[in-house]
């Protein structure tokens, strides 16, 4: 029904659902459990339902809004908080996230006043710092990190976690994946500690888990990206048997006529304080749909058909059509790279739409 109403994500359910099975099997083989990341996804309730019955019993978010979103529509399922709280949201982190992520003790000490005051235990998963410089707690400081933490009533340690490849742009290789195994050890040696989880990274950890023989201490990862789009971010290769076509972007053009291929008149910027340089190709047939920058990043949307997006504003995008017959009223469909897809999952002005 909805099938009409650009623009709009097609999301192939059936998809996702197979690429999260596959995945279990991959990683589940070689004794690592998966997180379903669905911060990509802003928390959408269909598409967790989907990883959930695919027996994914955690959903791990960045946005507490999300997380809420899932529990009140029933998901059942462990929710984690992604990254470290800030201070002033943390009465919603107890009310919402099960686990949270966490690398500051200032934090983990209002966590634990918060929870213990309602004679909660809030569970936490330490992040270790493995150089790719976003969060992290340095590894000589853990020992003495973790000391303060178990003197908190109100929290308990779960897990210890590492990311790679998210602002670094760090590969988790052999090596750093030992080292973390051997920073682990470290500290499982100095406290018994029942650690559920040790979360060895995301969906850039796809080329060490095919490689790797021995996965030392690492039994978990949290994914995003792979299960959505098939891909891991190092190289950003499509993994093989994955869909890599779950999400499919639907406009439709606005405006189709014949028109010079160079801007003509006295320039100055464009609407975001360039100044664009363009090619003769002269006259073309140029397409308009009417979306831009504000429903979706343009620059991560690839043409299914055989034309080309010449740049865009806040609400348009121009196109040279090339040599598609395409009219005004007719549909126009994408594909999406991640940033692509969680601007248009983020955007109020995308409907979702969900296809089996
Ligand atoms: C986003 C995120 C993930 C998931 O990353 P993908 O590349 O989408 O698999 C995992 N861990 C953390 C901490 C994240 O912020």
């Amino acid at each position: 029904m909805h099938a009409s109403v650009t623009p709009r994500i097609e999301i192939n359910l059936a998809k996702i659902a197979y690429n999260a099975n596959q995945l279990l099997q991959l990683y589940g083989a070689k004794g690592i459990g998966i997180m379903g990341v669905t911060k990509v996804v802003c928390g959408n309730p269909a598409i967790a339902e989907v990883l959930v019955n695919k027996g994914i019993g955690v959903l791990a978010d960045s946005k507490l809004e999300n997380l809420r979103k899932m529990r009140e529509a029933g998901i059942q399922a462990q929710f984690v908080l992604l990254r470290t709280p800030s201070l002033s949201e943390v009465n919603e982190v107890i009310a919402y996230a099960d686990i949270s992520m966490n690398t500051e003790l200032a934090i983990i000490q209002k966590l634990s006043a918060i929870a213990h005051a309602q004679n909660k235990r809030h569970q936490i998963i330490l992040m270790l710092e493995m150089g790719d410089l976003r969060e992290g707690i340095m590894p000589a400081d853990m020992a003495g990190f973790i000391a303060e933490v178990l003197a908190l009533p109100g929290v308990q340690v779960v897990g210890l976690g590492a990311s790679f490849a998210c602002f670094g742009g760090v590969k988790p290789s052999a090596v750093k994946m030992d080292e973390l195994s051997a920073i682990v050890q470290g500290i499982e040696d100095q406290f018994s500690l029942p650690l559920m989880y040790i979360s060895g990274g995301n969906s850039a950890n796809y080329n060490w888990l095919m490689e790797v023989k021995d996965t030392g201490k690492i039994n978990n990862v949290r994914l995003g990206e792979s299960i959505y789009l098939g891909r891991e971010p190092v190289f950003r290769e499509a993994i093989s048997g994955l869909f890599t076509d779950a999400f499919t972007f639907v406009t439709e053009v606005i405006e189709a006529k014949v028109k010079p291929s160079v801007p003509y008149g006295e320039k100055g910027q464009d609407a975001f304080g360039n100044l664009p340089q363009f090619q003769d190709r002269g006259m073309m047939r140029r397409g308009l749909l009417g979306v831009g920058e504000q429903d979706v990043l343009v620059s991560g949307l690839t043409p299914q058909a055989n034309i080309e997006v010449l740049g865009s504003s806040s609400d348009h995008i121009v196109l040279d059509l090339k040599k598609s017959n395409l009219q005004v009223g007719d549909e126009v469909s994408f594909s999406l790279n991640y940033s692509a897809l969680l601007s248009a999952m983020t955007s109020p002005y995308v409907l979702k739409a969900y296809t089996h």
